[in-house]
């Protein structure tokens, strides 16, 4: 197909590395889908090793006269990049939907989302502070804080613009650089970024995207090369796992934001239409495919039917289709694989028990839509309880007492995100402080912005990301000590 855009230059098939548009040295290509039809949407450049390892080499020399200018050049060259993903949101919205799948009005929203960290970001490189420790001795101890180096990122196709500019815009801000490595379903969003940047005034070198399908012999070069300080990667637990594994050899620092496994609480104090509300937002965005979705939703004994009963009706109300369809409420899952796993974890939980109370198959729309699905009577033992579902399936279990909602919630190796429901004070504190997760949303499912910090416990990672603790994953500290004085 064509792909209609406002500005036909977003649209870019090549790689770009130290500032130029390029082929793979091999001239292999891949070709990028529509998850919701199937039809071509391009050939892009599929680089190897080698290409980057020439970014990674240009990152270090574009890096020296950045990080020597002031803050406010930084921060100048950052808001220009800002309002230009701003000023070009529906052709970016529309790339993304046609290459990811989600509805419009979620691709407008994730773009706006996007943006909002290189703003932030731009406006924080000039508070990296640092301290003048009071003397203790003849001494004097002053702390400075310094970019970490090159940057290293992978990140995942199912928030295709947001988890690079997450990335890309602390590190740029403090005076590092970064090459990035998107994923294969959907390298069109990070290209246009990069579009954007260089017209923004991002010296070359600086930001490299390097698109292509042999994921280990880039994230190989990327974890192995010494040049590279700092890994930051968005994924799943078992490519985050080996890519510190492989960072390990060359004690590079990492940042990992893994699969998450959230709870719901819903408590019987609470607003049960607002609880319903929250969770079905918090379950079917972006179909179901976000590492902070609903993964099950706990629901006190009391109030467990009537919450079954408005949830369903709810659900019944969505549109799945294709994303650019005004009417659609729900895209298509990013592959058919995606679907299968969806499939088998439902037929898992039917086997064990569990009630469909709508959806459960894939639709007659294709092989890609997989329908909105409730299941009711799940217990912990059912497959849901535990992997990620990455799908829009609601497990629904249910609970009696506030401590058995807060251990059956922190039964999992995962601790992205979680959610309560209640009106009760004592209850909200109780249970955040209880939760063994990174973000706690209390009667409140929107917990990603930039000025807060998105991040988890246990096996779903570590660091942070917005906010100003984002600052320091791409800091260093470094003390000075001054004698003699
Ligand atoms: P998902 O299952 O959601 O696609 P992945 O963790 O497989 O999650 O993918 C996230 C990113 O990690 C993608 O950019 C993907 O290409 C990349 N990736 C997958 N395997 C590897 C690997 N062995 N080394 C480096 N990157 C990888």
């Amino acid at each position: 197909m064509s792909i209609t855009l406002q500005d036909p230059s977003l649209l870019q098939s090549q790689a770009y590395i130290n500032g130029q548009w390029v082929d793979a040295d091999s001239g292999e290509t891949f070709s990028v889908t529509n998850p919701a039809n199937g039809e071509h949407l391009a050939d892009v450049a599929s680089v190897g090793a080698a290409e980057t390892r020439r970014a990674i080499e240009a990152a270090e020399v574009a890096m020296q006269s950045w990080k020597a200018q002031p803050a406010k050049t930084r921060a100048n060259v950052l808001r220009r990049w800002f309002e230009l993903i701003m000023a070009n949101q529906e052709d970016l919205a529309l790339l993304m939907t046609l290459e990811q799948g989600k509805v419009l009005a979620e691709s407008r929203g994730e773009i706006a989302y996007g943006a909002s960290f290189v703003e932030w970001f731009g406006e924080e490189a000039k508070r990296v502070y640092g301290d003048v420790i009071p003397a203790q001795n003849d001494r004097r101890s002053i702390v400075i804080k310094q970019p970490v180096g090159v940057v290293a990122a992978i990140t995942p196709w199912n928030f295709p613009n947001a988890m690079i500019s997450r990335k890309v815009a602390p590190a740029l801000a403090v005076g590092c650089a970064i090459v990035v490595k998107p994923a294969a379903e959907t390298p069109l969003s990070a290209l246009a970024m990069a579009v954007l940047a260089e017209r923004a005034g991002v010296p070359a070198g600086l930001f490299s995207v390097l698109p292509g399908t042999d994921a280990p012999a880039i994230g190989g070069e990327m974890t192995s090369n010494p040049t590279v300080k700092k890994v930051t990667f968005t994924g799943s637990t078992p490519v985050g796992k080996l890519l510190m594994k492989q960072s390990a050899d060359t004690v590079k620092r990492t940042s990992m934001e893994l699969g998450g496994n959230a709870p719901v609480i819903v408590l019987d104090d609470a607003d049960l239409d607002a609880a319903v509300a929250g969770s079905i937002a918090a379950k079917y965005r972006n179909s179901g495919q976000t590492c902070i979705c609903a993964n099950r939703i706990l629901v006190q004994s009391s109030v467990y039917d009537a919450f079954v009963e408005k949830f369903t009706a709810k659900v019944n109300e969505f549109r799945l289709g294709n994303g650019l369809d005004a009417e659609s409420t729900h895209g298509p899952l990013i592959t058919t694989k995606a679907v299968r796993n969806v499939q088998s974890l439902v037929d898992d939980a039917v086997a064990k028990g569990a009630r469909v109370e709508t959806g459960g198959q894939v639709d007659a729309l294709g092989d890609h839509f997989y329908q909105p699905t409730v299941l009711s009577n799940v217990v912990p033992g059912m497959r849901v309880a535990r992997e990620e579902i990455f799908g829009p399936v609601a497990p629904i279990f249910r609970f009696d007492t506030e401590a058995q909602a807060i251990e059956m919630a922190n039964d999992t190796e995962f601790g992205l995100a979680a959610y309560v429901f209640t009106r009760d004070v004592g209850r909200v504190w109780r249970v955040s402080e209880g939760l063994d997760f990174g973000m706690v949303g209390v009667n409140e499912i929107a917990l990603g912005s930039d000025a807060t910090p998105f991040g988890g416990m246990k096996q779903s990672g570590q660091g942070r990301e917005g906010s100003k603790y984002g600052l320091d994953d791409y800091l260093e500290v470094k003390f000075i000590c001054m004698g003699g004085l």
